[in-house]
Parts: C-alpha cells; sequence; structure tokens
C-alpha cells in the first residue's frame, strides 16, 4: 500500500504595511507590546504550532535585514508589495513546493491563540477550501448613505467580523490571486469571487487587530494574559 502523502501547512504572515494609524514612528510590525515586537509575537504563535509546518513572513522592503533577524531562524522573509493582497501575493511565490495548506494572517493580528490556529487547519484538513475564523460584532451597525445619513439599523444577529488566520487549499488560494478581484480586502473575497465557498470557524477576541493607540494597551494586557507567550517552545500551551 502506498504511503499517505502528508497534508503540510505553511503560514504566511503579512507585515508590509506602514501602520500610519499607530502614529508610531516605525513600521506596525516593529512596534513592541511587553517587551517584544508584534512581529516576534506573531511568529512565535505560528512556528511554534504543531499545525504549521513553515512560516514566510512579508515584511516591507526597507526592512527585510531586521525582519529577518526577528523572525529567526527558519522562517523564511520576503519583501511586501503596495496593498495587502500584492504582499500575500508575494508571500504565496515564496512558499515551497510541498504545502498543500495555507493560512494567511495579519501580523497585525498577533495574538491569536492557538486553539483558533488548530481550528482553520483541522477544517482544511476534513475537506474545506477556505476557512475564515469569525466572531460576533457587539455594537448596533447601521447603513450610511451616500450624503452621510444614517440608514436603517442592520440586524446585528445576522453579521460576524472576519479576523485571520484565514486558511486554503494551495492550489485555490494561488488561483484565486492570479484571477484578482477588485475591491477584495482579504483572501476569502478573492477565493469567493472564484465560486468557492468559505467556511467559517470560532475565531477569538484575542485575534484583534491592532489599529490605533488604544488597540496597543489592549496589546498589553493580552500579552500579560497570555504570558506562555511568545518564549513557548514547541506550540505547547
Ligand atoms: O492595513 P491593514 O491594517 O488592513 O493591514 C492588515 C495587514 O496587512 C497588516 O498586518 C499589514 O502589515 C499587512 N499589509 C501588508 N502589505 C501592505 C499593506 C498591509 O503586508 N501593503
Amino acid at each position: 500500500m502506498a504511503a499517505a502523502v502528508p497534508v503540510t501547512a505553511a503560514a504566511i504572515l503579512v507585515a508590509a504595511g506602514s501602520g500610519q494609524r499607530l502614529g508610531a514612528d516605525v513600521p506596525k510590525a516593529f512596534v513592541r507590546v511587553a517587551g517584544h515586537t508584534l512581529l516576534e509575537h506573531a511568529v512565535r504563535r505560528f512556528a511554534g504550532h504543531p499545525d504549521v509546518d513553515s512560516v514566510v513572513v512579508v515584511a516591507p522592503r526597507a526592512e527585510l535585514a531586521r525582519a529577518a533577524e526577528l523572525a529567526g531562524p527558519g522562517v523564511v522573509v520576503v519583501s511586501g508589495g503596495a496593498t495587502r493582497q500584492d504582499s500575500v501575493a508575494c508571500g504565496l511565490a515564496a512558499l515551497e513546493d510541498d504545502p498543500s495548506l495555507v493560512l494567511v494572517s495579519d501580523v497585525a493580528r498577533p495574538f491569536v491563540p492557538d486553539a483558533v490556529i488548530a481550528a482553520v487547519v483541522a477544517a482544511l484538513r476534513e475537506g474545506a477550501v477556505a476557512v475564515v475564523p469569525v466572531v460576533p460584532i457587539h455594537d448596533t451597525v447601521r447603513a450610511r448613505g451616500e450624503s452621510g445619513a444614517l440608514g436603517p439599523v442592520v440586524d446585528r444577529s445576522t453579521l460576524v467580523a472576519v479576523q485571520t488566520p484565514q486558511g486554503f487549499r494551495r492550489d485555490v488560494l494561488a488561483a484565486a490571486h492570479a484571477a484578482g478581484a477588485p475591491g477584495a480586502t482579504d483572501d476569502a473575497m478573492l477565493v469567493e469571487a472564484l465560486g468557492h465557498p468559505v467556511d467559517p470557524v470560532t475565531g477569538a477576541d484575542e485575534s484583534f487587530k491592532i489599529t490605533t493607540r488604544l488597540d496597543l494597551a489592549r496589546a498589553e494586557t493580552v500579552a500579560l494574559l497570555s504570558s506562555a507567550s511568545p518564549a513557548r517552545p514547541g506550540g505547547t500551551p
């Protein structure tokens, strides 16, 4: 009997944004929380995870050497593009031949719990083509018209917020990037534009996106609460 082909998963961590809304004097990936850069926090979550076989970091072109030093040995670091979509494409182009599953995650969401990574990979292994972590929306949400006037309230029980890591069959994600989709703000939208289903898994509050200075204060707390991070060897909780 032929040996089963192992299913391997790569993580592409996109970190090539400027993060101007943070008002820091360095790109967001190099901002420190609890003594470590966001890049280090994110890399250690993924590189130490038992379901992730390899990690590619997509960094600002001008900061490649620094990103490689922070990412550490065994992590491939490449430069990104003008948009997030371009940066993901740079990461895809840098993958080795073998991974058949790809996770794409924002370094701006550095505190993704192990269980979320495991859930995304598990759903892919069970046959999903594309998987996104989602969380409920707590605010009241309204549509807004072109004039700026408020439109109707949207029933929030019908809405979710989408996080990263988003997981994909690698061949499907590559085809979706080759095809492109105007206005797509994440990879799931690109894959959906090709007609593929996107499956939800339960996301986590800790996976929030660091956008403003206030988010940094929240990140300090999350880092403190999950104090096993980031120096967590071998992905053991
Ligand atoms: O700008 P935004 O917050 O949507 O960025 C989400 C993620 O995409 C961040 O981790 C950022 O570093 C990354 N990004 C990128 N290349 C860009 C723009 C954003 O890797 N050109």
